[in-house]
C-alpha cells in the first residue's frame, strides 16, 4: 500500500487521483476540498502539499524531510491561513498578507503553498481579494482551500478551483480508522460508527465529549419525534438549546446524517437501516434533509433562533403528515 494511503484513511480514490495528477505535473495550481468537519480536509490539505513540494518522488514520499516537515505544518514554502471563529472570521487583511507573502519566491522547494483553512467562513471582501491572486496567481504559487460546503463562496472563485469532494469512511475503513486514532474507543466501533455516521473526527469527538454526545443524543431524540409525529417534543429539543445556537446546528448535522447513512443502508437493503428510517419514505427523507439544509442556513445567516426552529419542527410535522 502506498505511504499516502496509510497517512488517511478513507478516501483512497480521490487520494490516488490526486497522487496521479500530481506524479504527471497536472495538479491544479488552485484546490479546493469540501466536506463536513471531521471527514480529513485539514489532514489531506496538507498531504497534497507535500505531494507537490517532495523533491524525492513524484506524487509525496512522505519520508522526506521536506514531506515530514510540511505534515508537522513546519515548512517555510507552506503557509497556513483560516478563520476558525466562525462565520465572517476569515478577514481581508489575511488576504492581503497572503498576497504580499504570493510574491516572495519560495525558499526551499519549487512552489510555494497557501493553505486556507474554513473558507466558509470567510468574508466577500476577502473573497474578492483572493479572487484577484487566484486569476493571476505567480507561476509558483499554489492554492489549497477547504470548506464544508462550497456554496458559501463566490461563483467567480468556484470556476477558478477544482473541487474535490470528501466521503465518510465506510464501515471496513472506519473500524480500521478508529482503534489507531482513538485506542481508548476501539470497543465502540458499531456505536460510534452509527452516531458519527463514518465521519471519523466526530467519532474521536464523541468518544470523549459530553456535549457533543448530548448534540448526538437530541439528533437521535428528534429522529424519534420526527417518526411519531411529535411536535411538541420537537420544539422541546430546540429550546434546549436556546443559547446554544452552534450546539443546535450540531444535532442538525448529526441528524442529517444519521439519514443519509440510513438511506445508504436502504440502497444496499441493510434492515438495520429501515429501523432508524422507521417507514419515511425516500421522498419524505429527501425532503426531511432540505429542509435541515435550509434550516443550518438561515441559522448561519443569524436569522432568528425560535423564529427558525419553530419553523422547522412545524414543517417537519407537515412533511411527516
Ligand atoms: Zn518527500
Amino acid at each position: 500500500m502506498p505511504v499516502e494511503h496509510e497517512l488517511f484513511f478513507a478516501n483512497q480514490r480521490l487520494l490516488q487521483t490526486l497522487a496521479g495528477l500530481c506524479a504527471d505535473g497536472r495538479l491544479s495550481h488552485a484546490l479546493l476540498l469540501e466536506g463536513e468537519n471531521g471527514l480529513g480536509k485539514r489532514r489531506l490539505a496538507r498531504i497534497i502539499a507535500a505531494m507537490a513540494l517532495c523533491k524525492e518522488r513524484p506524487g509525496g514520499c512522505f519520508r522526506c524531510d521536506s514531506c515530514k516537515n510540511i505534515l508537522a505544518d513546519n515548512h517555510p514554502d507552506v503557509e497556513i491561513y483560516g478563520g476558525a471563529g466562525g462565520a465572517g472570521s476569515f478577514h481581508i487583511e489575511d488576504i492581503r498578507r497572503l498576497r504580499q507573502h504570493a510574491g516572495i519566491l519560495p525558499n526551499q522547494a519549487d512552489k510555494r503553498v497557501f493553505i486556507l483553512e474554513n473558507c466558509e467562513n470567510m468574508t466577500t471582501a476577502a473573497q474578492n481579494a483572493l479572487l484577484k491572486v487566484l486569476e493571476e496567481p505567480p507561476s509558483y504559487v499554489m492554492f489549497i482551500l477547504t470548506a464544508q460546503n462550497r456554496n458559501a463562496l463566490l461563483s467567480t472563485i468556484l470556476s477558478r478551483v477544482i473541487c474535490f469532494h470528501l466521503e465518510e469512511l465506510s464501515k471496513e475503513e472506519f473500524a480500521r480508522a478508529l482503534p489507531q486514532m482513538a485506542p481508548t474507543a476501539a470497543g465502540e466501533v458499531d456505536r460510534l460508527y452509527r452516531a458519527s455516521g463514518g465521519n471519523l473526527g466526530l467519532a474521536i469527538q464523541m468518544a470523549g465529549d459530553e456535549r457533543v454526545q448530548k448534540q448526538a443524543e437530541c439528533a437521535q431524540r428528534l429522529l424519534l419525534a420526527l417518526r411519531n409525529r411529535d411536535e411538541m417534543e420537537m420544539l422541546s429539543i430546540c429550546a434546549g438549546f436556546e443559547r446554544d445556537k452552534e450546539g443546535f446546528l450540531a444535532c442538525l448535522g448529526h441528524l442529517r446524517r444519521t439519514l443519509t447513512t440510513a438511506m445508504e443502508g436502504r440502497l444496499r437493503g441493510d434492515s438495520q437501516a429501515e429501523e432508524v428510517l422507521g417507514g419515511l419514505s425516500t421522498a419524505r427523507v429527501m425532503e426531511v434533509t432540505d429542509l435541515i439544509d435550509s434550516t443550518i442556513l438561515a441559522l448561519r445567516r443569524n436569522q432568528n433562533f425560535s423564529l427558525t426552529t419553530t419553523l422547522f419542527c412545524a414543517s417537519l410535522n407537515n412533511i411527516c403528515n
